[in-house]
C-alpha cells in the first residue's frame, strides 16, 4: 500500500496506483461512500471533504474512499481545486498547484459519470464564468440524477439556482461600477445586456468573473466599447486570484506585445500608454491601417488607470473569488 502519491500532471497515473495497489488488496469499497456523501454536503464546496477523507485514508488505511459514480475523478478535481492551507495539510502525500480549469476539466469526467455533486458544482461554475447553457445543462443534468425525495440534493439545485440569480446581480452592479469609475458613456441597455442570461455560450473563455469582463472589454462585445485599459486593469485583479494566474498572464502578455506584430512590445502608444509596438514602423502603421486604425481607438487620456481603486474594492473581488 502506497502512502504517497504525486499529483502533477499525470494526475491520472498516480491515483491509478493508488486505486491499483488499494483493489488489489482488496481495499476499494463502497463502504466510505456514505461517510463521504453526508461530509460532503456539510461543505459549500467539494474539495475539503474528499481530501480530508483522502488524507485520513493516507494516514490511516482502512477501505479507499470511493466517493460515488465517478469518484476517483472527483476526489482529483478536488485535488487541484484546493488552496495552498489545505496543501499544507497534505504535504507529503500530493505536491501540486491549485490549477482550476484542471479541477474542472475533472469536475466534468465524474459529472459524465453521473456524479450528482460534480454536476452541481461545474453549473455553479459555468454560472460564474457567463456560460448560462452549460449552467443549464448541468442544473438539468443534476435535478435528472437527483433521487426523488433527496431534500440534501435539491437544497444543493436550489443553491445553484440562486447563485443564478446573484450572480446576475453581481454582473450588474459590477458594471455599474467600472462605467462610474472610468466615467464610461455607457446606457443602462448595455448593462443589462451584458448581466442578462445569454442564449449563446460566451465567445470568450474565461477562469472568473474578472477574467471575463477583462476579455469583453478587450474584444468589445455585449455592446461594450473595446477599451484596453479597462481590460488590463481587470487582468491584473483577475491575477490576484487563486489558481487563475497563469491564464490570466497569458492575455496580459498578449496585451503587452506589438498590436501590429505581435513581437516585443517594448513602447507604448503615447497618448493611452496602453497599446504597445515593437518598433515605430509597427506604431505609425496601427495609427492609420488595420481592422481598427488606433487613431480611431485609441482611448487616450480618457480612461486613465483606475487599478490602484479597483483592487480595493474587495466584496466585488471576493463574491467573485468564492467562485474561483
Ligand atoms: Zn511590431
Ligand atoms: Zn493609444
Amino acid at each position: 500500500m502506497p502512502k504517497k502519491a504525486r499529483v502533477n500532471d499525470d494526475a491520472a497515473g498516480a491515483w491509478g496506483s493508488v486505486t491499483a495497489a488499494a483493489a488489489s488488496t482488496g481495499m476499494l469499497g463502497a463502504a466510505f461512500e456514505a461517510n463521504f456523501q453526508s461530509i460532503a454536503r456539510q461543505g459549500q464546496g467539494l474539495a475539503t471533504p474528499v481530501l480530508e477523507s483522502l488524507l485520513k485514508f493516507s494516514a490511516e488505511g482502512g477501505d479507499m474512499p470511493e466517493f460515488g459514480p465517478g469518484g476517483l475523478d472527483v476526489a482529483i478535481a478536488a485535488l487541484y481545486e484546493h488552496d495552498e492551507q489545505f496543501i499544507g495539510a497534505m504535504r507529503g502525500i500530493v505536491t501540486h498547484e491549485k490549477d482550476i480549469v484542471k479541477a474542472v476539466e475533472w469536475w466534468t469526467k465524474a459529472a459524465e459519470k453521473g456524479n450528482v455533486l460534480a454536476q452541481v458544482r461545474l453549473a455553479n461554475w459555468y454560472c460564474a464564468n457567463h456560460d448560462y447553457l452549460k449552467f443549464e445543462h448541468f442544473v438539468a443534468l443534476a435535478a435528472l440524477n437527483t433521487p426523488i425525495g433527496d431534500k440534501q440534493y435539491d437544497a444543493k439545485i436550489t443553491d445553484a439556482l440562486e447563485n443564478h440569480t446573484s450572480n446576475i446581480t453581481t454582473k450588474r452592479e459590477g458594471l455599474k461600477v467600472i462605467r462610474d469609475m472610468y466615467g464610461l458613456n455607457m446606457g443602462d441597455d448595455v448593462v443589462e445586456a451584458f448581466a442578462a442570461p445569454m442564449t449563446c455560450a460566451p465567445p470568450h473563455a474565461a477562469v472568473n468573473l474578472t477574467h471575463h469582463i477583462a476579455k469583453c472589454f478587450m474584444n468589445g462585445i455585449y455592446g461594450i466599447k473595446k477599451n484596453l485599459q479597462i481590460s488590463k486593469d481587470y487582468l491584473k485583479l483577475s491575477a490576484k486570484l487563486k489558481g487563475t494566474k497563469k491564464y490570466v498572464e497569458a492575455d496580459l502578455e498578449r496585451l503587452r506585445g506589438c498590436a501590429k506584430c505581435g513581437g516585443t512590445g517594448a513602447w507604448a502608444c503615447a497618448l493611452c500608454k496602453v497599446t504597445r509596438y515593437c518598433s515605430k514602423e509597427c506604431q505609425e502603421w496601427h495609427w492609420f491601417n488595420g481592422d481598427e486604425p488606433h487613431r480611431d481607438h485609441c482611448p487616450r487620456a480618457e480612461t486613465p488607470s483606475k487599478y490602484a481603486e479597483l483592487k480595493k474594492i474587495t466584496a466585488f473581488d471576493l463574491q467573485i473569488t468564492s467562485f474561483a
